[in-house]
Order: C-alpha cells, then structure tokens, then sequence
C-alpha cells in the first residue's frame, strides 16, 4: 500500500508539476509571440506613415518639384534602411508624353518613357495613359527606374484602384525588385495624390500617385532589432504577405525553424504540452500581414527540471518509506509471534498446573469414596473376613462365619487351617496351597471341601494375600472366606443333567463319549482290549405302539436297570437314543472278555418284563466292536458296533454279531448304491420280471408276481434284496413302487388284451407305501388309467406291516379291499406270528414263506408248521400259495395238504415280460392233481 500509494501521489505530483512548468512555458511562449507581433504592428504603421508623410506633401504645397521631393524624403531614407525607395509616379496623357520624355532627357539624356516587356526595359508603347516614375530618390542605384511605366505592372495597378477607392495607403503583393543584386521580397505602399483640394472641397483631377517601396526582410529585421527581440533567444519568427503560410509570399524567416510547420503534440499530449506556436494577423495598409512565431526546441531537461526532480524524489521517498514499512511490519509479525508462543506456553502450563490439582482432588475423593464403598460391603456381605499372624494361625474371623458356614469362630482361633481341614495335608490341592502361602502369594477363589462344625460336608471358596511391614517382614495373611455349598450343589445337579439321560438315569451320548475315550486310554495304558457293545431292542416301536409310551418308558427303565446289575462298576453302560444302548466293556487283568458276557447281557434283556397285567419278552439284536483290533478309531468304535448291530437285525434279530470289515464293505455299498439309487428311476433302469402262479388243482397258470429288477450301467442286474432295504429307508420305494404298480397293472392288461387270459398280477409293497396318504386314490387311477379289473391285481403286503400302527393299517386295508382289489400276506411265517391278527384283516391269500417250503424234504417229507399254516388258512378261509417251491417232492407234499397254489422254479424262474409271454403263449402247465398227491399225506 505505501509502495502503491507513493507511486500514485508521485505520478500526481509528476502530472502536477509538469502541468505547472508547460503552462508556465506557455504563458511565456504566448508572452514573447504577442511582444513581437505587437512591434511588427508598430513597426509596419509606422512605415506606411513615412508614406503618409510624405504624401501630405503633395497636399499641403501643391505642386512638389523635384528638389523639394529630395530634400524632404532625404532624411526619411536615413532613419528608414528598409525603405528601398521614394517615388512619384505621375499620370502622362499620350498627348503629353513627349513633352515629359523632354523633361526626363534632361536627366539623363536620351531618357525616355520605358515599360518592362519580359523583364527587360524597352520604350513603352503609346497608349492613352502613363504612369511614369517622374521622381524618385535615392536616386542613385534606382536610376533604370525613372521613366519606367508601370501601368502594365499589375501588382501595383491593383493596389492602387484599391487606394484610389478607399483613399487611404495601400500595399502591393510581394514583388522583386529589378534593382537589388540580392533578391529580396519587397513590396511597395501606394497613394494617390490629386490636385489640390478645391475650395468647395471636392476632390481636383488626380496627379498620380506616391509609393514607398520597402524590403520586407530589413523591415521585419529592422523592427525586431528596434524592439530589442534578437532572433537568438529561443523564438523563430516568420511573417507572410496575406493570411496563409505561402512560401511564395514570405516576407521573412528568422531561421528553418520559422517555416516549420506549427508542432502538433501527439493526442494524449496534447492536454500536457506547453503552447509552441502562435499565429497572429495583421491588417496594415489594407493588406493583411501573417507572423507565424515558434518556439524553438529546447532539451526537455531545461523545460522540466522542477517536475522530473519531483518524480525523482518521489520515486526515492516511495522506494525508502515502503522498505521502511515492510522492515517495520515484518519486525511487528514477529514480535507478534514470539507474543502468541509465550501466552500459549503460559496457557498448557496454566491448564496442567489446574488439571493436577483437580487430578489430585478426584483422586483424594474416589479414595475415601472407595474406603466407604469397602466398609459397606464387608458390613453387608454374608462371607467372612479372617487374618492370620506370621505362623498362618487365624487370630481374627468377622462376618457370618458360623451363620453360613457352620463353623462357630473360636473352634478356628490359633489354628491353622490344615489343623482345621486335615485333608489338606493328604491332597494335591492342599499340598498346592501350602506351597502358594510359604511363597507367600496371594491366591484366589480356592475351593475346598470340609466337614463343619456338625460333621457335614461342605463347600467353601477363600481369597487372601500376604500382610508386610514398611521394612518387608511377613506378617501374616488377610483374606476372605465364604461358603459355596449350595452353588457346588447345583453345578453338579447342572452336570449330571448335562451328561445322564433324564429317563434310565443313564449316562448319555455326551459323557459316552468321555467314558469311551478314557477307556481306549485305559487300554492303550495297559495293552488290554475295550469292547463296545451296541444294543437295539427289537421291535421296540411295536411295544410302544401298541402298549402307549408310559409302557415303552418303563420297559426302557426296567432294561437300564438290568443292564447296569449285569455289568461291573467299571463298564460304563449308556443311553445313545430310543431303544439303543451302548456298552463299554474294558478288560481287567485275569477277567477276559468273552462273548459270554454278551450273551449274559442279552439273557438280562430277555427276561420276561411285566407291563400292567402284561408280560412282555424283549429280545434285543446287538453289535460288537473290539479295540484295538481292527485299529479302529475311538470314534469309530460306536460306528462299528452300530454296523454289527444291523447285520445282527437282518440275520433275524436276538442275536450277536462281532464287526468285521466286510460288514463294513456292505454298509459302503448301502451308501453306493443309495446315491445310483436316487436318479435309477428317471433313467430308466427298472424293469419288472414275472413269475408265473400256478393252482395245484388244475396246473394252469392263474397269475403272476411282479418283481423288480434294476439294470445299473456298472453294477449289472442288481436284485432287489440289494436295494429294496435302501430304497425303503430313504423313501425312495413311494415312487419306485409307484412305478412298479403302474407297469404291472399296464402289463397285464396289455396281455389280457392280447387274448392271453385272465391271470391276476401280484404287486409287492413296501410298508413304507402303505404308510403313504395318497395310497389309496394312487391305486384307484392306476386301476381307472390302466382300465385293468380290481379283481385281477393282487396286493402283497409283508407282515412286519401289522407290527406298528395296527389300526390305521386296519381301515387303509378295508379301503383297499372296497376298490375290490386281493390282499396277500408275503412271507407269511417270518414276522410277528400273531395269528389273532388274521381274522381282523381284509385278507385273501396267505403266501407260505419259502423257507418253510424248503424245509420240506429235509428230514422227511412232512413239515407241520406248512401243515398247520395251511390248515389255519383255510379255517380262515384264505387262500395259500406256498412260495419257493423247487422240487417235485415239495410239490407234491404242498398238492397233498392242499395248498391252492404255488410259485418257485420248479416251475418257473421270474422271466421277463416277453419271455414270460412266450410261456402264456405255449400254455405250459402241470400237470393236475391225482389221487396219489394225497397219498402221500396219507
Ligand atoms: P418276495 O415277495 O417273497 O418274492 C419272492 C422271491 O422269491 C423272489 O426273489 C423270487 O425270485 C424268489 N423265488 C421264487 N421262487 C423261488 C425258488 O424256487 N427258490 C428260491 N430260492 N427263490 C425263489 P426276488 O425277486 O429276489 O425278490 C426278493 C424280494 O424283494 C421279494 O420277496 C420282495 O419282498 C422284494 N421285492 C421284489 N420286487 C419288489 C417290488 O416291486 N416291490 C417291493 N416292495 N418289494 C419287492
Ligand atoms: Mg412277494
Ligand atoms: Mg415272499
């Protein structure tokens, strides 16, 4: 700002004085312009004036002679040097003309009246007029121009019509003077004279007239020169004849500079420059006269010193006073700066010096708030506090020792506490403890069980730290005490839940799993074998079914019971799920274990148990698994014995099976083939064969079973025994045998149609489809699809489907039956042997499994559990198909109970569809029955 504003008042200063110096510079230019043009006024009347002068000589004598003339324009010329000459031009008639040449010859001889023709002096011609020089002075160098006439001369006609009209003395224009050696613009005044005034003071006949003729350059300069303006002081001056600068009509030029052109300043300086030229007019002798005056160029140094020093010093004053500025603010910063820091400084130590007293204050009142807080709490708190001295004799107890501990206070004084809890002396905790104090540590929540006062066991948990001098002598200890009993109580209450099955009481999967691994440690230890029995109750499910779950619960107990009697202390017998039990057996130096133990188990199991009014024998399938030889995991181990255990179940159950790895090859087919199993149907891989049904009496084929067969791209024709198991239990036989109700019905009407007799298709199915809501509305659309007759389907139906929901079973079978559909019981024999249940089911045929069949033959011909079945059926009035039948022998036994029909491959194997056609086609039969087939029951 001070730099800015210092060039700004600079400048204006600058501008200031510079406009002061040029009007200053004008003003005198103006001064000396009108000074000179004012002489030059002066000095051009004053020139005509000699004219004037003279010419009132011809007024006031009359007639001038010659003489006179000269006498009285003599000194007129001596004071005037610029006055070339006098003359008196006077007018000559043509008829008086040679009187005057007369008086001219006298003059000078031969003279005569003379013109100027081409710039030469020749005799004038004769005309009417002459205006001859008659006088004219000095003579002497103005001699050629006596006698000259000058009527032809127009510069001088012209002014003098003009004089003549005006009556006053008029200039020529600028002429050269033939006379002068030097050429010199002159110009000559004229006035014209006439005679004498009349007395009436009209004007007499005009005479001619006088002139002065004056070089304009000696005039000018004489005129300056009176006036004392020499031409060398700085103003050029020029004048013009007329009223513009024509080089032609200069009269006078004080030097170049004179002519030059006025200066015209550029635009933006023409407010600023200083007035150079001026031109003034003048009207002198009826002319008008120019002087043009200029100034002459002086260096801009001498004009404007004063304004070029006041930029200077301005220029200096700005530069010094904005360095001084910014030393001063710059200093005035940092003073500023070093103010801040200090005051900063000042306010952090300020700011700390309160926060420590503050600090100090907080913390002297969290102190006596926490000292209050601990007062409190030991007054309220049921625990106790005790110190002991440096020997750990208690020599203080306060708080509810007795109240809650059971221990009255001063049974505690000057012991120490193992004298009060001997065990301490004993155990690894106490030996631990006493370790902790004689390093003399603190320690936390130590728990310990003790006797009270009262001789009951009881829990209690202690803190304490050691107690020193200022100088670091042990003292003693000080802590806290409380009784935890109830606590101990409830987490061992929360334990044994956590870990024993609610129902037996028995220890469950997860502290099995605890008891499991310590006993395969326990036989890594000692080289000894651990077996794990896994053990199903059979038909369980049927039990609690048919007898309600408060039945099953008690039968479940009453087995727990058994099994934990039947083992030692150190067998571990647990609930897994249901009816499934495990047993953890480890070997004891000298007792081996056998497989009697097993047996003695499933003994245990066995006996009869009373349900109510009911008795019931439970038998049970189990599995056993041995470590370590089969290298098995201890994982796996339940694994294994649970593979076992189904082997066990599918040799017929209430027996014992010991895993084997093959066992374990069949349960990784299990899983094979339930992965091939689930995308089989929509590939298509099913096919059904038929085995053909024969009646006994008459040997014709009456109908057929329908069996399935599945077509695996790698493991061939796979039986169903294979899969069916599998299928049942992921529920993919709903759809499997769907499949297969609908092949056959579609079968054997596509027979039936083809002439091929009305035989009846039989249809196994599995429980898990009976148990299926959509069964029967399925059956009745395969019927109305297929268009096949109700009676001509026969459904086959495994007794281990009576054996769960009986009554539910009851009525799906009689909507069954309604859609006039046959209903068989397969394998009839095998399962639950109830026969009560045959007379409440809608049941038609009762198929003789063949493992009663095969047994015919064997230890002679007769068999009476066959006999019997048939004769119940027929009590029944059901019909029998004996199943398997492979031998004459059996048939004829079969024919001679007489079982209605049969099916084995003494007569056929199952065949496929069209094979089985082939054999519609050929009509084989057996040949009929004959009275020796009863011969041999006989
Ligand atoms: P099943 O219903 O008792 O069928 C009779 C089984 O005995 C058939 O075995 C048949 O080939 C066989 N067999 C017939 N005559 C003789 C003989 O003279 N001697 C011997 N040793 N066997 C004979 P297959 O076809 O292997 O079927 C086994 C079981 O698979 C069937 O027993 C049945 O329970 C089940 N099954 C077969 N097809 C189906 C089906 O489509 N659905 C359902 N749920 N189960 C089926
Ligand atoms: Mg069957
Ligand atoms: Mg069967």
């Amino acid at each position: 700002m001070t730099l800015a504003g210092g060039l700004v008042t600079t400048l204006v200063l600058f501008a200031g004085v510079g406009r002061l110096e040029n009007d200053n510079l004008s003003l005198l230019f103006a001064q000396r312009a009108d000074l000179r043009v004012a002489a030059l006024r002066q000095g051009f009347e004053e020139a005509v004036e000699v004219l004037t002068v003279t010419h009132t000589l011809f007024d006031t004598i009359g007639p001038v002679t010659r003489a006179q003339y000269h006498d009285f324009t003599l000194p007129l010329l001596a004071r005037h040097p610029f006055i070339q000459a006098f003359n008196f031009r006077r007018l000559v008639s043509n008829a008086d003309r040679s009187g005057v040449e007369a008086g001219l010859a006298q003059l000078r001889p031969g003279l005569v009246i003379t013109e100027m023709v081409d710039g030469k002096l020749v005799p004038a011609a004769s005309k009417n007029q002459y205006r001859v020089v008659d006088y004219i002075e000095p003579f002497e160098g103005n001699e050629a121009a006596l006698g000259l006439d000058i009527s032809n001369n127009a510069a001088v006609m012209d002014a003098l019509r003009q004089a003549e009209a005006s009556g006053r003395p008029t200039a020529t224009r600028l002429f050269r003077l033939a006379q002068n050696r030097v050429p010199e613009p002159s110009f000559s005044v004229v006035m014209p004279v006439y005679a004498r005034t009349r007395p009436d003071g009209s004007r007499g006949a005009l005479l001619g007239e006088t002139a002065v003729i004056m070089r304009g350059r000696t005039l000018v300069e004489s005129i300056l020169a009176r006036a004392g303006h020499r031409t060398a002081t700085g103003i050029a001056l020029a004048v013009y004849s007329g009223d513009r600068p024509d080089p032609a009509a200069l009269v006078y030029a004080s030097n170049r500079h004179a002519l030059a052109a006025p200066e015209r300043a550029p635009w933006y300086l023409a407010q600023w420059g200083p007035q150079r030229s001026a031109a003034r007019t003048l009207v002198v002798a009826e002319r008008t006269w120019l002087v043009t005056v200029n100034a002459m160029p002086r260096p801009f140094l001498a004009d404007h010193f004063g304004s070029l020093l006041v930029l200077l010093g301005g220029l200096l004053c700005t530069l010094i006073s904005t360095a001084f500025v910014q030393l001063t603010m710059q200093r005035t910063r940092r003073v500023n700066r070093v103010v801040e820091e200090r005051t900063a400084d000042l306010k952090s130590i300020n700011a700390r010096l309160l926060d420590d007293v503050s600090a100090r204050r907080r913390t002297e009142k969290a102190l006596q708030e926490s000292e209050q807080r601990f007062r409190q709490l030991v007054a309220m708190s049921s625990d106790w506090y005790w110190e002991q001295d440096a020997r750990l004799r208690f020599t203080s107890v306060t708080g509810g020792l007795s109240a809650k501990g059971g221990i009255r206070v001063e049974s505690l004084l000057g012991k120490t506490l193992w004298q009060r809890v001997p065990a301490m002396l004993t155990t690894e905790w106490g030996q631990r403890h006493i370790a902790q104090l004689e390093a003399r540590q603190p320690f936390l929540d130590l728990e310990y069980e003790a006797l009270d006062d009262a001789g009951v066991r009881r829990w209690y948990a202690i803190n304490g730290e050691p107690i020193f001098d200022e100088l670091g002598n042990f003292l003693g200890y000080r802590g806290t005490g409380s009784d935890i009993t109830e606590r101990k109580q409830a987490e061992h209450r929360v334990h044994h839940v956590a870990q024993h099955d609610a129902l037996t009481g028995l220890p469950n999967r997860s502290l099995l799993q605890d008891r499991l691994g310590q006993a395969v440690a326990y036989a890594n230890r000692t080289a000894m074998p651990v077996w794990v029995m896994l053990l199903d109750l059979d038909r369980f499910k049927f039990v609690n079914d048919s007898m309600g779950h408060k039945a099953g619960d008690v039968l479940l107990m009453t087995i727990a019971a058994r099994l934990r009697s039947a083992l030692r202390d150190t067998d571990t017998v647990a609930r897994l799920s249901g009816d499934e039990f495990v047993v953890i057996l480890s070997e004891h130096p000298g007792q081996p274990l056998t497989a009697e133990i097993v047996q003695r188990l499933m003994d245990a199991v066995a006996r009869p148990v009373m349900l109510g009014t009911h008795e019931f024998f439970v038998t049970c399938s189990v599995g056993v698994a041995t470590y370590p030889h089969h290298l098995a995991e201890p994982d796996t181990l339940i694994e294994h014995a649970d593979i076992a255990m189904y082997r066990a179940k599918k040799l017929g159950r209430n027996n014992f099976q010991f895993y084997t790895p093959a066992m374990n090859e069949e349960a990784l087919e299990r899983v094979r083939i339930e992965s091939a199993l689930r995308n089989a149907l929509e590939r298509n891989e099913f096919v059904l064969h038929y085995q053909p049904q024969v009646h006994l009496g008459s040997g014709a084929i009456v109908g057929m079973e329908a069996l399935i067969r599945w077509r695996h791209p790698e493991l061939g024709m796979v039986a169903p025994i294979r899969f069916i198991g599998v299928a049942e239990e992921t529920g993919l036989i709903v759809p499997i045998g769907a499949w297969v109700m609908r092949t056959a019905c579609a079968q054997n009407k596509a027979w039936q149609d083809a002439g091929l007799g009305n035989l009846r298709v039989a249809v196994n199915l599995s429980a898990r489809q009976f148990g299926a809501i959509d069964l029967v509305p399925s059956l009745e659309a395969v019927l109305a699809d297929t268009g096949l007759t109700p009676a001509c389907l026969e459904i086959e139906l495994t007794e281990s489907l009576f054996m769960s929901d009986i009554t539910p079973a009851v009525e799906t079978l009689h909507r069954i039956k309604a859609l006039g559909v046959n209903l068989s019981i397969d394998d009839f024999g095998t399962g639950y042997s109830s026969l009560s249940y045959l007379s409440r089911f809608p049941i038609d045929v009762l198929k003789i499994d063949r493992s009663f069949v095969s047994d015919i033959g064997q230890d002679g011909p007769e068999s009476p559990i066959v006999a019997s079945i048939i004769t119940l059926a027929h009590n029944l009035k059901l019909a029998v198909i004996a199943e398997g039948v492979e031998t004459l022998a059996q048939l004829d036994y079969l024919r001679a109970l007489g079982c209605d029909e049969m099916q084995g491959y003494y007569f056929s194997r199952p065949l496929p569809a069209d094979e089985f056609e082939q054999l519609l086609r050929q009509g084989r039969h057996l040949p009929p029955a004959t009275l020796r087939d009863l011969d041999v029951v006989a």
